[in-house]
């Protein structure tokens, strides 16, 4: 009976002590309850934070938009809190919410990982003004993409793919007629050439480049799309040499990175400055 009753106490003591130290194992955000597969990364954010995630539902695009084209955002603030935005269109639909909430914790691990962001140093100049102040936009883009390829097979498990409106991207450039033939097309064809999915929206998009003239910003797209879709990164360190070949395609530059030693979250992942990448002098 003694035995018994030892050994109770034990099994009880085990199912106490699990319930006090196992979270549980799905997660709700936004009132949306999230898969097994979302709070698996929702919790290794945390955990590798120290912090909880801030999600909160915004309006992302301007006013005068004309439409709903950020879906959601993400960033881990200077004190290492990890701020996670979803579009309020997206507010009446569970699944649709679930869906950007896992695409923004699939970026926030990148950076809980160790994952590099990238940076125009204030030197880099260009004819429109410091590229810090015009151009950070597409490399942020370029990023993006990359990450995307990074996780591309756990992105189409979200059901995000599906949230990509086609014919909003159509349109955009559709409506920027033939003066455009910059940085921001040739990003836009190389996203619509790696994530459309679709072959037939993809065909529309080149027969507008071409209508337009955008011949630039075509081969660009198609030459960044394939140094993407070719990469194989499995860790941070993999990341700036893709980054610099597309950059090398998008602005016809050498440039280099090095990582800045005063960033305030450096500890967390590393924030890469771009450099122009002086040219090598000959020697004698
Ligand atoms: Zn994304």
């Amino acid at each position: 009976m003694k035995t018994f009753g030892a050994a109770f106490c034990l099994l009880i003591f085990f199912c106490f002590s699990y319930a006090v130290t196992q979270k549980p194992q799905t997660r709700a955000l936004l009132g949306v309850a999230l898969g097994k597969e979302v709070s698996d990364w929702l919790n290794e954010v945390e955990n590798k934070l120290g912090e909880g995630v801030f999600a909160e539902f915004a309006e992302l695009d301007p006013e005068d938009a004309g439409g709903d084209y950020t879906l959601g955002v993400s960033y881990i603030t200077n004190k290492g809190v990890a701020v996670l935005r979803v579009d309020e269109s997206f507010r009446e639909s569970e699944k649709q919410t679930e869906a950007v909430i896992a695409h923004e914790l699939l970026h926030l691990r990148l950076r809980a990982r160790g994952y590099p962001l990238f940076l125009f140093s204030p030197t880099v100049k260009t004819k429109r003004g410091p590229a810090e102040d015009v151009e950070q936009s597409n490399v942020n883009d370029l990023v993006s993409m990359i990450e995307h390829k990074i996780f591309a097979g756990e992105m189409r498990r979200s059901g995000f793919d599906n949230l990509i409106d086609l014919t909003n991207g159509l349109e955009a450039a559709r409506r920027m007629g033939s003066s455009e033939d910059g940085q921001a097309e040739m990003l836009n064809y190389a996203r619509a050439a790696l994530e459309w999915n679709s072959p037939k929206s993809l065909d529309e998009l080149t027969k507008i480049h071409h209508a337009n003239g955008w011949k630039r910003s075509l081969d660009g797209g198609r030459k960044i799309a394939g140094i993407i879709r070719a990469s194989n990164i499995n860790a941070p360190n993999d990341v700036a040499p893709v980054f610099l070949r597309c950059m090398f395609v998008l602005y016809g530059g050498n440039f280099r990175v090095e990582p800045d030693g005063r960033f305030a979250l450096a500890k967390v992942y590393p924030q890469m400055i771009i450099y122009v990448k002086s040219p090598r002098r000959r020697s004698r």
